[in-house]
């Protein structure tokens, strides 16, 4: 599809994105950037790519795809290091959890000759980092795409097209939207389950070690959430500060209906609420979006 593709960042996402794309036959050519020499030489190590360089200038040089994979929170300054080096009628996108954030501070900083299409691939696993990636990732999952209503149409559909051959499912949204769908589906449950294992990890130090040897009853499963990588994350609650507050503050009231519930021995109120929660489950098995095997199908677990 493309003769080079330039990967900005090479974590989980990057690499899944360099595996789909060799066994696809996507690129010709793909040249991949890190911020450090310790994970370049690990991509490269890996056969991740045919150009390995530091400098994120040098590797979009002629790309007629560059796509960003680092935390949301160098967008701007990704922007400002390739601007000068991106070709002309280049298509520029990247894969960041959170949207309106992404294009404000890329889209200013990028020159009027290429085409800005961000993006956001619904799939991922807890884990970081060059090794962490594999071609399946994508497969059977959602990519968002956020374009300006004034986006170049071939630009859209070249990269919806792309996403496709990696396997997913494309649907298009403002990024307004994609946020504030996101702050209940993603952002609030990496929330809740930072938090969760927070109030576990300050109990007294008995209490915790039974919570670990215990953890089979429930916490475990928040854990595996609330191993998620700390830059990324705190990016994305710095950057879609707005809708996961809005979300949260619904959050919030629910959880004092629930106290309220248990505090007066509302037993309807609570099995009602249970099994409305079953069904959500249920539909989301229904499509494909998760298995009903018991370990939740850890391995390709859900951003
Ligand atoms: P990752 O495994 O932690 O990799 C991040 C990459 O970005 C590394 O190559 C890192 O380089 C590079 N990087 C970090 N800071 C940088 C900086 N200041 N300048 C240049 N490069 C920098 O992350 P990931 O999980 O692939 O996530 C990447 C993006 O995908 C994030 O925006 C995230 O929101 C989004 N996303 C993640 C998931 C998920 O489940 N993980 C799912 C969907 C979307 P060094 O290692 O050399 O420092």
């Amino acid at each position: 599809m493309f003769d080079k593709v330039a990967l900005i960042g090479i974590g989980l996402i990057g690499s899944s994105l360099s595996h789909v794309m060799r066994r696809e036959g996507l690129a010709k050519t793909i040249s991949i950037s890190s911020r450090s020499q310790e994970t370049l030489a690990r991509a490269q190590a890996l056969g991740l790519g045919n150009e390995f360089t530091l400098d994120a200038g040098e590797a979009v040089q002629d790309a007629d795809l560059v796509i960003v994979c680092t935390p949301v929170g160098v967008c701007e300054q990704v922007a400002k290091t390739i601007a000068p080096s991106l070709k002309a009628g280049a298509i520029v996108t990247d894969v960041g959890s959170v949207k309106a954030s992404v294009v404000s501070q890329m889209l200013p900083n990028l020159p009027d000759n290429v085409h800005l299409v961000p993006g956001h691939p619904i799939a991922g696993t807890e884990y970081s980092g060059p090794d962490s990636g594999f071609a399946s990732l994508f497969e059977n999952r959602w990519c968002i795409l956020t374009p300006e209503t004034s986006t170049d149409r071939d630009a859209i559909s070249k990269l919806k097209t792309f996403w496709e051959k990696c396997g997913s499912q494309v649907e298009i949204m403002t990024a307004t939207h994609h946020d504030l769908v996101l702050a209940i589906t993603s952002h609030l449950p990496h929330l809740i389950a930072y938090n969760i294992v927070g109030t576990a990890s300050d109990l007294e130090t008995d209490t915790r070690s039974e919570v670990i040897k215990f953890s089979a009853s429930g916490f475990r499963d928040f854990t595996r959430i609330a191993a998620s990588d700390p830059t990324m994350w705190r990016d994305v609650f710095l950057h879609n500060k707005e809708a996961v507050l809005e979300i949260l503050g619904r959050f919030s009231e629910d959880l004092s209906t629930l106290q309220r519930a248990i505090r007066k021995g509302d037993g309807e109120y609570l099995f009602d609420l249970f099994s409305k929660t079953r069904d959500i489950r249920r539909s989301i098995i229904e499509i494909g979006q998760d298995v009903e095997s018991p370990n939740f199908g850890r391995h390709e677990a859900e951003d």
